[in-house]
């Protein structure tokens, strides 16, 4: 038996966490197969796509300066978390410091590129990689793995890459598999994959999870760990209601609506390789490791309350596109959609009358969407919308009862709060709404306060 233990930056904030993160795996890899994969220190990768957008106009002093900066973060981490193979790991720091400065200087000569910019803000989890394999390397054998060595292969849409997993699977047979059946354990990057001729590319914020997943398909795990810092999937982010409940168990439509739809603790395309693979996901907590945490499983359960979660998902567009020759007109969507489909815009909630349709797209594409809202000006009227936010209601239960919808409005109205549009989806197990970004969390709390009466 093997399982994928994934750690987030949160739970490698430090050296102290990063040393309980790789007790954990070691502890575990006494039991069974164990494959560990992890994102970057906390806010590292957030530190490396801020000075991408500056590499262009900095000196080479400037560089060195932020180069140092990182390393010393590292190496701090190190010195707590790393005993028997610290020598290795600072020597692993060092190098991964110079190809770094390499990798700006890189931007700063010839321009930014795609690939330049997906190549830096690989580095978190380049440097995060070795000191948890040197951590581990303190209980038990360890080694690491860059996914953007031909490890994880992706296709070369550098926008929304997809895992090539025939061809990983293969990369994984030969690289990981042999190590675990010797009872060593391998720590693989999160995040990034290379292409088929080797370009490194990563495969979008919070992607470390779905690494995880892929991974987990690949070596075909009895469970796919994801190591956070909450209890599990809650009923709301407890960020925005301390209140929230744990959630012990929901199906993989569930949890993929909850996480498409704002509950950042899980990446939204994690489900798909575990559950085409029927292997459970697990949500834990490295704070408080006894507790059981969110198990998704593929049986539908229904849930005592109808709605299992709310969610929310702040920075959104909504784009209204007004027709008259929409009324009694074939094609008009088909030609709406294939304009968002050819720029490669994804959109997130759709609400449709018969002269118009309402659509949410996530704001940080904005620089994508000028031309599309050109192209769109030539068949519609169009009005863009900024300062949104979209909620959704979650829940498989919901499916079999009616008068969810009226509870959500009449909830809202009383609260005060303009629902701007409204859709649900055609699995009916979640009801989306879009507010003003402003409102967003007194909705969340208001309709959580609804469902939840017990919770607060
Ligand atoms: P990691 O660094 O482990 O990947 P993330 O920050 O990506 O962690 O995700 C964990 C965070 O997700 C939590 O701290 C919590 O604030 C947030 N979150 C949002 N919605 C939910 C939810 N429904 N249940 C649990 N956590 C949630
Ligand atoms: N380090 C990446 C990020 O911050 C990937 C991840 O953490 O999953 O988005
Ligand atoms: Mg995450």
């Amino acid at each position: 038996m093997t399982i994928v233990m994934k750690f987030g930056g949160t739970s490698l904030a430090d050296g102290e966490r990063i040393k309980a993160a790789a007790a954990l795996a070691a502890d575990a890899s006494r039991k069974e197969g164990v494959a560990v994969v992890v994102s970057a220190m906390g806010g590292t990768t957030d530190t490396l796509l801020g000075v991408i957008g500056k590499a262009t106009r900095m000196k080479d002093r400037e560089i060195d300066a932020f180069v140092a900066g990182v390393r010393k973060m590292h190496e701090e981490a190190v010195a707590v978390a790393v005993s028997k193979k610290r020598d290795r790991i600072m020597e692993a720091m060092a190098m991964r410091s110079d190809e770094l400065a390499e990798a700006i200087t890189n931007i700063r000569d010839t321009g930014l590129t795609t690939h330049f910019r997906d190549r830096v803000a690989s580095f978190g989890e380049k440097f995060s990689s070795a000191i948890v394999s040197g951590a581990i390397s303190d209980h038990t054998e360890s080694d690491w793995h860059h996914g953007d060595s031909g490890l994880i292969v992706v296709d070369e849409n550098f926008i929304s890459p997809e895992a090539d997993m025939e061809t990983t699977q293969e990369e994984i047979s030969k690289k990981i598999v042999p190590q675990m059946k010797k009872g060593i354990v391998p720590v693989i990057t999160g995040y990034m994959g290379c292409t088929h001729d080797g370009q490194t590319t990563t495969l979008g914020r919070g992607s470390s999870d779905l690494i995880a997943s892929i991974v987990g398909a690949c070596i075909d795990a009895r469970e796919v760990q994801i190591w956070t810092d909450v209890d599990g999937l809650l009923t709301a982010d407890p960020k925005v209601v301390p209140g929230a409940r744990l959630i012990p168990r929901m199906s993989f439509a569930e949890a993929s609506e909850l996480a498409y739809f704002g509950a950042k603790v899980l990446h939204p395309k994690t489900i798909l390789p575990a559950m085409n693979s029927n292997i459970p996901i697990r949500i834990l907590n490295t704070l408080n490791p006894g507790s059981r945490g969110t198990e998704i499983v593929s049986d539908r359960e229904r849930a005592p309350g109808i709605v299992k979660a709310i969610t929310s998902k702040k920075g959104i567009n909504m784009l209204n596109i007004v027709s008259a020759k929409m009324l009694a007109s074939h094609g008009f969507l088909a030609r709406v959609f294939d304009v968002f489909g050819r720029h490669g815009i994804s959109i997130d909630m759709i609400s449709t009358t018969e002269v118009s349709v309402s659509l949410t797209i996530d704001s940080r594409i904005n620089g994508r969407l000028e031309p599309v809202m050109k192209e769109l000006s030539g068949i519609a009227s169009v009005n863009l919308l900024s300062g949104k936010a979209l909620v959704c209601v979650v829940g498989d239960g919901m499916r079999m009862v009616s008068g969810t919808a009226g509870r959500v409005f009449s909830c809202l109205g009383k609260g005060g709060i303009n629902v701007e549009c409204i859709s649900q989806g055609a699995s009916e197990i979640n009801i989306s709404l879009v507010v003003d970004e402003k409102d967003c969390d007194g909705a969340v709390r208001a309709l959580h306060h609804e469902f939840f009466p017990e919770a607060e």
